[in-house]
């Protein structure tokens, strides 16, 4: 980006802040936002931190129509000696930048960014919860406003961040949840978007997860797109598996989302020596693995949940029960360590 320093207008007045112990996810956004814009053949410009208000967008935004949009997602943490935390977020604008390739949008500058989101957190540092599994989710967005109606990449865009102070993404916290295997509908293909962090895909696997929600079930998991025989990712986060002492995982096939938790839970696998492979995994295996006696563990990895062991899964009818329906020892241990790590509470190998 170009046109460095930031601009600053702060609020005149200060929203109410939530209570700590009524925080839900993403319903609450801190007193600011930071914006830029960007146009065709003069770049990035207007870098500013302004109060959180509605934007105006013209109603033939390519946004509206054609869905020309990526997002990231992560967590800021207030540690012990009041300093902001953040967890690799680098990582978030170097994946938001792929996801733009994908969209033809613009590219921001990672660190100029990066730059803009610390300053934005400091300006807003009062609205970070400090409660036990409470963070300021942190939401880097960009949208394509050129008005338009024909079918091609915008030359007009909005680069923008708002904060949300969270408490746990999941009702059901470190305790396993109930997953319904979808045969039907499928989250992404190898050549579509999977890859990329858009809002297209979550719009498209939304009818599935009303339906496993109204049969009693939390989140679905997404089998391929192909031969809906392979696993590829559990609602809107990456899956694991704990089989006869080796963990697996699906590995990145073009329409998996390469999520910055699931790259962190590998690495602590390896580090602690545990067997670990990146390859297909069928549903059948998983069965048979249940059937056999050596399915041990299922979870899911993301920013919001982190680690969110699966107690049950249900494949046309016919329930696997994972570790009796408990919390797994690797799922709990990855989970304090990871959680631990990104609120400063543990010191970080890495
Ligand atoms: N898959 C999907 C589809 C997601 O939306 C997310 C959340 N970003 C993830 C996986 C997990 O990614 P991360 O660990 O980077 O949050």
């Amino acid at each position: 980006m170009t046109n460095y320093p930031i601009q600053v207008r702060l609020s005149e007045t200060k929203k109410q802040k939530p209570l700590s112990d009524q925080l839900e996810f993403g319903r609450v956004f801190t007193d600011h936002m930071f914006v830029a814009d960007y146009f065709e053949g003069e770049g990035w410009v207007d870098h500013r931190i302004v109060p959180y208000e509605p934007l105006q967008i013209d109603p033939a935004a390519t946004i509206f129509h054609y869905g020309q949009t990526v997002f990231e997602g992560l967590k800021a943490y207030i540690g012990k000696d009041g300093k902001v935390l953040l967890f690799r977020p680098e990582e978030n604008m170097l994946r938001m930048n792929k996801s733009s390739e994908r969209l033809c949008m613009p590219q921001i500058d990672e660190e100029n960014a990066l730059e803009a989101l610390k300053q934005l957190i400091t300006v807003d540092k009062e609205w970070i919860p400090t409660t036990e599994g409470t963070s300021l989710y942190i939401r880097p967005f960009m949208v394509a406003t050129e008005p338009y109606l024909g079918v091609s990449p915008a030359k007009k865009y909005k680069f923008i961040i708002i904060l949300s102070p969270v408490g746990s993404y999941y009702k059901e916290g470190i305790h396993p949840v109930k997953i319904l295997v979808e045969n039907e509908y499928v989250r992404a293909v190898a050549g579509g978007t999977g890859t990329a962090k858009t809002a297209g895909n979550y719009a498209a696997g939304l009818r599935a997860q009303e339906i496993a929600d109204r049969k009693g079930y939390s989140q679905v998991l997404w089998l391929d797109g192909v031969e809906r025989k392979y696993i590829e990712e559990v609602g809107s986060m990456n899956v694991f598996f704990k089989i006869n002492g080796e963990v697996v995982t699906p590995m990145l096939n073009g329409s998996i989302l390469e999520g910055i938790t699931r790259k962190s839970i590998l690495e602590l696998i390896r580090y602690w020596d545990i067997p670990v492979s990146e390859r297909r995994i069928s549903i059948e295996e998983v069965y048979e693995a249940h059937r056999s006696g050596t399915l041990e563990e299922a979870f899911g990895t993301g920013t919001a949940a982190v680690v969110s062991p699966i107690g049950e899964l249900n494949w046309r009818d016919e329930k696997i029960i994972v570790n009796n329906g408990e919390t797994g020892e690797l799922s709990k241990k990855l989970y304090d360590v990871l959680t631990g790590i990104q609120t400063g509470e543990l010191e970080d190998p890495f």
